[in-house]
């Protein structure tokens, strides 16, 4: 049994990355589909991903109340405030990614930069493409890590041997 369930929560998504990995078939066939979030539980750890998981906030709220004792991370390129404020105390930590030099990626960034600054420091990452041009107002001690991150392509991605790929289809 594998520690960490990473959950693709979703495949929508309002971006449209050329080097998202789920446009990569090497590593979507490795997904296993799972149809309750039940099957999470025996699970230390889950990654809870996309797609923009944020876009069904209901999906995460009812995988929550299912994983109650586990490490939960959510790997997001928004900020939804209420749904934030609510779940962030749940939570591990984040893994904000800016992707694009967009006021929308860096407003969001700055939003659950806010939202952490007001809590116990967490196991926070922050993802930022390598051509962003504009001046960030990165707060450190809201993040565990900061990397400035070359994107791979799906097909040269592998799942790490420690974590199942789940795709969650209601
Ligand atoms: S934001 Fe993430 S999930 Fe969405 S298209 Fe880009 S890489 Fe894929």
């Amino acid at each position: 049994m594998k520690t960490t369930a990473r959950v693709l929560l979703t495949l929508d998504c309002h971006r449209d990355c050329p080097y998202c990995v789920n446009k990569s078939s090497n590593i979507m066939s490795q997904a296993r589909v799972i149809k309750s979030f039940e099957e999470l539980t025996p699970y230390e750890e889950i990654l809870i991903s996309g797609g923009e998981p944020l876009l069904y906030p209901e999906l995460i709220e009812a995988l929550l109340k299912v994983v109650t004792h586990q490490k939960v991370y959510l790997y997001t390129t928004l900020f939804r405030y209420k749904l934030a404020k609510d779940i962030y105390p749940r939570l591990a930590g984040i893994d904000f990614t800016v992707h694009e030099d967009d006021t929308t990626s860096v407003n969001a960034m700055q939003g659950w930069q806010t939202l952490a600054s007001h809590h116990e420091p967490k196991n926070n990452r922050l993802m930022l493409a390598p051509d962003i041009k504009r001046g960030l107002n990165i707060v450190p001690a809201c993040w565990s890590t900061i990397i400035v991150k070359t994107w791979r392509y799906g097909d040269e991605c592998i799942v790490p041997p420690h974590e199942d790929l789940l795709l969650y289809e209601a």
